[in-house]
């Protein structure tokens, strides 16, 4: 498909659950731009018994933000690498409004402002069921019941004002996260080709 007016910067918003992850994927090979989540980042720090990781293991196995210092740093990294001036796709940051403020900071520097936040949304009860699904499929440490309450507690309190951020720059845009995979997909690639529409 060709894409006119391209959205090259996204910052993909959305629970725990809404599938954000799988979306962001696939549009990473769809548009080429490159996808970066900070969970994906963490988990592999966690993995190779980095500093970063060590320190970040608890707060991820409890459900809460690993502090905003310590995932800047990961982000500010990972936004120096020369892919990132094909556009890039956020996933998983920023969780709460000093991260929104820090990354607008960080772009600015790089010249590289963010285009459109796209925010998946997808009813509660299919979180909990698609969540405990994956800890069957994939056992991440912090897809337990308890953790995956918490995640979702977080995600309210902290993550869900970050949409106000966009929207206030008339920035944001809304998808229904709900259906199969081929469906959202479709309709962000939809939303994303009309940066004007809805
Ligand atoms: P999900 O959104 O499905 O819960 P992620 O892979 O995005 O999963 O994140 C897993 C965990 O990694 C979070 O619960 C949190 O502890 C940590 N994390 C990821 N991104 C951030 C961030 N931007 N700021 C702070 N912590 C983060």
């Amino acid at each position: 498909m060709i894409l006119t007016q391209k959205i090259m910067r996204i910052v993909l918003l959305g629970p725990p659950g809404s599938g954000k992850g799988t979306q962001a994927a696939l549009l990473r090979d769809q548009l080429g731009v490159a996808h970066i989540s900070t969970g994906v980042l963490l988990r592999e720090a966690v993995e190779q018994q980095t500093e970063l990781g060590k320190k970040a293991k608890s707060y991820m196995d409890a459900g809460e933000l690993v502090p905003d210092d310590l995932v800047l740093g990961l982000i500010e990294e990972r936004l120096g690498q020369p892919d990132v001036a094909r556009g890039f796709i956020l996933d998983g940051y920023p969780r709460n409004l000093s991260q929104a403020e820090a990354l607008d900071s960080v772009l600015e520097r790089i010249e590289q402002p963010v285009d459109a936040a796209v925010s998946v949304t997808v009813n509660e009860s299919e979180i909990v069921d698609r969540l405990s699904r994956r800890a069957i499929e994939e056992g991440r440490s912090d897809d337990t019941e308890e953790v995956i309450r918490n995640r979702m507690r977080v995600y309210a309190e902290q993550t869900a004002p970050v949409a106000g951020h966009y929207a206030r720059r008339g920035q944001l845009r809304e998808v229904d996260g709900m259906g199969s995979v081929e469906e959202v997909n479709q309709r962000l690639l939809d939303t994303l080709e009309n940066p004007d529409a809805g």
